[in-house]
């Protein structure tokens, strides 16, 4: 079933300790919707400026991503953001953001893309956020993702987005910040007072954990000895844990915790190389065979406790 995914589309300069690029294409709704479309239909409702060419376009044409819904603005200029990571890639350092022509975005989705099953709201500004889960006529499934910059320059709004919401899939430190809490446990419980039923917190090379009221389930990330750039893993992780969970159309726990790996597992290949790279030669037996090595790393069985008789 298809998903509508809202989101950046950006032009990225990253520096890591490996290296550096400058305008890449990336953005929130670009991870995102490269990786789900390795499960199931998916349409991009973003805005771009007149510097989007054909050989952008085609990196979502690639994967049949339908972007009909994407607003272009020829005199204007596409989302910029630039950032860099050290040593510690869990850690990034914004070094500018320019919304460009999303400072004025007012999407105004057709008929068709209301009537979609399944909404995405990646990362971008909660009023264009809340605009777009307004205009949908019952989703069945409604996921977001937001970044410090909005928890805090957008808080109220925010606030007002997240109870349109069922589920929130967020970074650790900002699950933190939002919640106002340093324990992340007590920071998903309070974030589910805001009105999601589900939170999925991202931990970076440390794996991902899902929160509802009465159930937990974590997994540890895929352990990959080379890591370029970590930019697209958050969004990546979404597009294969809702690409999944949209592709199957089952939302059972079970399946809810393979979709937890899917999303693992296509974070995994997102950092590999810089930007889009290795998402656009990735392969759907790389993604079957890094599942299955996911299920061989974390399972044990469940044999006699051995104890010291005292
Ligand atoms: P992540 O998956 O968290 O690494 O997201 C990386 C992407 O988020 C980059 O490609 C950026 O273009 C995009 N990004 C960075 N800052 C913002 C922001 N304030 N709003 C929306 N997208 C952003």
């Amino acid at each position: 079933m298809s998903i509508l995914a809202v989101g950046s589309i950006a032009f990225d300069s990253i520096k890591t300790p490996f290296g550096e690029r400058d305008r890449v294409l990336g953005g929130a709704a670009t991870y995102f919707s490269l990786a789900a479309s390795f499960f199931t239909d998916v349409k991009v409702v973003a805005v771009v400026g007149g510097d989007f060419n054909h050989e952008c376009e085609r990196i979502f044409l690639e994967r049949q991503i339908d972007i009909s819904e994407i607003e272009r603005i020829p005199e204007g200029k596409t989302f910029y953001y630039s950032g860099e990571y050290g040593y510690d890639l869990n850690v990034r350092r914004t070094l500018d953001t320019q919304l460009n022509v999303f400072a004025n975005f007012k999407p105004r989705l057709s008929d068709a893309s209301r009537h979609l099953p399944y909404l995405f709201l990646g990362n971008i500004a909660p009023e264009i956020q809340l605009s777009v889960r307004k205009q949908m006529r019952n989703p069945k499934l409604v996921a977001m993702d937001t970044m410090n910059y909005w928890i805090e320059r957008t808080h109220h709004s925010l606030l007002e987005a997240l109870r349109e919401i069922d589920i929130l899939i967020i970074n650790d430190s900002e699950a933190r910040e939002l919640a106002g809490e340093a324990n992340l446990i007590k920071a998903a419980r309070r974030i589910l007072t805001f009105g999601p039923h589900m939170i999925v917190v991202k931990r970076g090379e440390y794996g991902a954990a899902m929160f509802t009221s009465d159930s937990y389930f974590a997994t540890p990330a895929f352990p990959l000895e080379d890591v370029f750039d970590p930019t697209g893993a958050g969004d990546g992780f979404a597009g294969g844990f809702m690409g999944y969970l949209a592709g199957t159309g089952n939302m059972d726990e079970s399946a809810l915790r393979r979709a937890i790996i899917y999303g693992s597992v296509m974070a995994s290949f997102v950092v590999e190389e810089f930007g889009c790279d290795r998402l656009r030669r990735l392969t759907y037996g790389e993604i079957g065979a890094r599942f299955k090595e996911f299920k061989a790393i974390t399972h044990f069985e469940d044999i006699e406790f051995v104890h010291r008789a005292l």
